[in-house]
């Protein structure tokens, strides 16, 4: 608490007081004073004196009254004014731009944000502004064209002898760029701007914002004529006084349903923002929202240049570009008046953030559409079971489906192989099985393609001792192994980067001999060569696409059937769309099945399956998947081949209601870690005790984390359950101390709604 006191400040004509986020110094407000002549609005970036150097801030409250009056009033003001330097109130030096950075609803989503998953308010805000925006880069490429107005209007000012000589320049050479006319007439952007604001010529800033859309060719689309079920979903979309759930089967035709939903939002004079999975921001996705609003169109992505960033997020935020097309955080893009909030395949577990603010913008974004009064739709053909609970148990969201792909065309015909009985006897499971092999051989006659999936990159996920068996683990993190990547001879640890050559001889018996097992995608691929020696093959995982447009690249080489095989990672799972696949192959569907800690393990499974079989038969020609997996008998795997979702779904909840998993209880996790693991669970123990004390949560005896060890870091868990997530929010917020946020021993991490529980 602060010491009430009464500031010298407050007599100062016209000031007002504001409310300052630094973002160096989180955990902390600033309170300045806004002389009445900078015109300070909420929302505005602002350079304020902090100590003995200036810094940006962004004013998130403005008072009249100054807090250090004994009379404080609003409840709220309390809470967000306080932590002031205690001598006075030193004053705001500049406005950045008088257009506010972030609306009042924006400020407003922040604070929700803040209290719900109990991070700092300067952390949430931070996390609203991409780091070019945040640092203020590459303001070079402003530039200004001046025009001479003529005939110049009636009762100018008199001009000087020198203004007129310079005007009747500027007149002669039909005006040109700002720089240029002073470097030719010898003279500078204050005498130009001068005559400016005399009324003889105009000067205005010249647009030429790096787009990142440039140079590729996009034919306009024009809205399709709707099938029934996309004129239904559309209508309910329109006239739904909560958010939407557009449940509609792979290649149902949603994006046209978003495109039309967007256009009547553009209609009604407002913008709006479309999520999709970081994966699928492919060059494919955007082209289809761009060629259907062309220039209204903004990309934010973490794979543009900072420039690119920049200048698209002040496109945005000036109103000039009202369609917003990007990952997580353009949740937070700047769209004056928003009027639609889209969040494609909501169910993607990429909408998490996985640091602090460990936010989901599937739930950020069905807020920020209650703020601003925006509608908000959550598509997918494999929805969350959150969300389909809220859709269908609570009415919280109003349920449109597309139960059908569009023209008819059938989903695939799914075949499950038993790897077990594809194995010879005493041999190794096969990478491929025979009905597989067959498959991929007929789509090679017949010219079409194939997707082939294993989530898993590199060589060989174990590299272990031909002689003890024991495997090569990472030195940094626990329990994980290493795995081999036979391309440039390394042995890498996936979690932390950590790589090293594979040792002459095994750390634990001496032996020299190592044996590679199990396969990632790497092996796949040599295999593949092997039995098919005359198919063309692109591989994509993260090891294959470092480049910046490597993946686009890859991608527009499949489509052109450069490669009769895309071989991929999760990353070719989603939202990508060729009409001459005809295959799937998902070379081990129970990967996931197995992971004893999650409990959504079943539910990640059916998801894959489900989105990696839609990629097959999405043109005229029908498709085909074949899932090999070790457990054809599981529930999760056998609804996903039924493409049964609803099956799935009701099962599923079942099982949750019974042992009160999310989506029953909200669950939380809280890990600690730090070098010391001693010191590490004390602090998990502790923290149990004192979260014990607070009513209606059930904390589970803290453990430690699946994943025991990471970058050097011991780590401890504890799971916290509870009826609502302000609960636990609340409660860690009290029972955690300041120092375990922040401090040098054991940090404590909160994970409000966890997704990765490792
Ligand atoms: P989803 O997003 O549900 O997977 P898409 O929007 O990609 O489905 O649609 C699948 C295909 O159907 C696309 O090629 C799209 O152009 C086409 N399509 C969608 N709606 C219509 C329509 N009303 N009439 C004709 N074709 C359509
Ligand atoms: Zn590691």
């Amino acid at each position: 608490m602060t010491k009430r006191q009464t500031c010298y400040n407050c007599a100062m004509d016209g000031t007002m007081y504001a409310q300052v986020a630094i973002e160096q110094v989180p955990g902390q407000l600033f309170t300045y004073a806004a002389p009445g002549g900078l015109g300070v609005r909420v929302g505005q970036c602002v350079t304020v004196p902090w100590r003995r150097v200036y810094r940006r801030g962004y004013v998130v409250a403005l008072a009249a009254e100054c807090p250090y009056a004994p009379r404080r009033r609003e409840a709220e003001q309390e809470e967000l004014f306080g932590g002031a330097p205690a001598k006075g109130v030193k004053a705001i030096e500049a406005v950045e731009d008088p257009l506010p950075y972030f609306s009042e609803k924006t400020i407003a989503l922040l604070r929700w944000m803040a209290a719900y998953y109990d991070v700092g308010f300067t952390l949430a805000l931070r996390s609203a502004l991409p780091a070019p925006v945040r640092e203020g880069r590459s303001q070079a490429r402003e530039r200004f064209v001046v025009a001479p107005i003529l005939p110049p209007p009636p009762r100018l000012p008199p001009l000087s002898k020198r203004q007129k000589a310079l005007y009747e320049d500027i007149v002669r050479v039909d005006g040109g760029l700002l720089a240029r006319l002073c470097e030719e007439f010898k003279t500078t952007p204050a005498t130009i701007r001068r005559l400016a604001a005399m009324g003889y010529v105009s000067c205005e800033r010249l647009e030429a914002p790096r787009n990142p859309l440039a140079g590729r060719r996009i034919l306009p689309s024009r809205p399709l004529p709707l099938t029934p079920s996309q004129a239904r979903a559309l209508e309910a979309i329109l006239a739904a006084d909560r958010p939407t759930l557009l449940f509609g089967v792979t290649g149902s035709g949603k994006t046209e349903v978003y495109m039309q939903a967007i256009a009547k939002t553009l209609e009604e004079g407002r913008g709006a923002v479309v999520l999709v999975p970081e994966i699928s921001l492919t060059p494919q996705t955007v082209s289809r929202f761009a060629a259907r609003f062309g220039g209204q169109v903004a990309v934010l992505h973490s794979a543009l240049s900072d420039g690119e960033r920049h200048d698209e997020w002040h496109r945005i935020r000036r109103g000039q570009a009202r369609v917003v097309v990007g990952p997580r955080s353009a949740v937070f893009a700047p769209v004056p008046s928003l009027g639609l909030i889209i969040v494609d395949e909501e169910h993607d577990t990429g909408y998490k953030q996985d640091e602090s603010p460990r936010y989901s913008a599937r739930d950020v974004a069905v807020m920020r559409a209650h703020l601003e009064g925006a509608r908000c739709v959550l598509g997918s053909a494999t929805p969350s079971l959150e969300s389909w609970r809220n859709a269908t148990e609570l009415g919280k969201y109003a349920l449109a489906r597309l139960p059908e792909r569009v023209g008819g065309a059938a989903l695939p015909a799914v075949s499950l192989i038993d790897l077990r009985q594809a194995a010879a006897p005493g041999q190794p499971l096969p990478l491929f099985s025979p009905p597989l092999i067959d498959a991929l051989r007929l789509r090679l006659e017949r010219g079409e393609q194939a997707i082939l999936f294993l989530n898993r990159r590199g060589y060989a996920p174990t590299y272990q001792c031909a002689a003890c068996g024991e495997p090569l683990r990472c030195p940094r993190c626990a329990p994980a192994r290493l795995t081999y990547h036979a391309k440039d001879d390394t042995l890498r640890c996936h979690l932390c980067g950590h790589w090293e050559r594979p040792p002459t001889r095994c750390p634990a018996c001496g032996a020299p001999l190592f044996k590679p097992l199990g396969a990632g995608t790497q092996r796949v691929e040599q295999a593949l060569a092997k039995i098919l020696p005359q198919a063309r093959v692109i591989r994509m995982d993260a090891d294959s696409t470092g480049r910046r447009h490597s993946h686009d690249e890859l991608l527009a080489a499949f489509r052109a059937k450069e490669a009769d095989v895309l071989l991929g990672t999760q990353m070719i799972a989603k939202g990508l769309d060729f009409p001459n696949v005809t295959l799937v192959g998902i070379l081990s569907a129970d990967r996931s099945l197995n992971i004893a800690y999650d409990f959504r393990a079943a539910e990640r499974t059916f998801q894959l399956i489900a989105q990696v079989s839609g990629r097959a038969g999405r043109g005229v020609l029908p498709g085909e998947v074949v899932v090999q997996t070790l457990q054809p008998e599981h529930p999760a795997v056998a609804a996903a081949c039924a493409c049964d979702y609803e099956r799935f779904a009701a099962d599923e909840l079942a099982l949750r209601r019974a042992q009160n998993l999310p989506p029953y209880a909200r669950l939380a996790t809280l890990t600690f870690t730090g070098e010391d693991p001693a010191a590490v669970e004390r602090a998990a123990r502790e923290a149990a005790h004192a979260l014990g004390r607070f009513p209606g949560l059930e904390v589970a005896p803290p453990l430690p984390a699946p994943l025991e060890r990471k970058e050097d870091r011991w780590r401890w868990q504890l799971l916290i359950k509870a009826a609502t997530a302000q609960r636990i929010a609340r409660a860690c917020h009290a029972a955690i101390p300041q120092e375990r946020r922040l401090g040098p021993g054991p940090r404590a991490l909160l994970d409000v709604d966890a997704v990765f529980l490792a």
